[in-house]
């Protein structure tokens, strides 16, 4: 499981669970902002800096969504 981070690695800025930030491969993690200046491309490693999943759901949804696409899928 990835470790969130809630704070930006370059400026600091406060990076909470909800809020849209980007990690490289090595979970370097960077604000919106940080990510754009930096061409989405980590300084530390030079990995791709992508969007991080947001934690605002349950556990929990995950299954009860599959569920759900796969019965939209059956009654077509
Ligand atoms: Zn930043
Ligand atoms: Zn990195």
């Amino acid at each position: 499981m990835l470790r969130m981070k809630s704070t930006c690695e370059r400026c600091s800025a406060s990076l909470g669970l909800a809020d849209q930030a980007y990690i490289c491969s090595f979970e370097c993690t960077y604000c919106p902002r940080c990510a754009e200046q930096l061409s989405h491309s980590c300084p530390n490693c030079q990995g791709e800096l992508v969007t991080r999943p947001p934690r605002t759901r349950s556990p929990t949804e995950v299954p009860d969504h599959r569920f759900k696409a796969k019965l939209e899928k059956l009654l077509g």
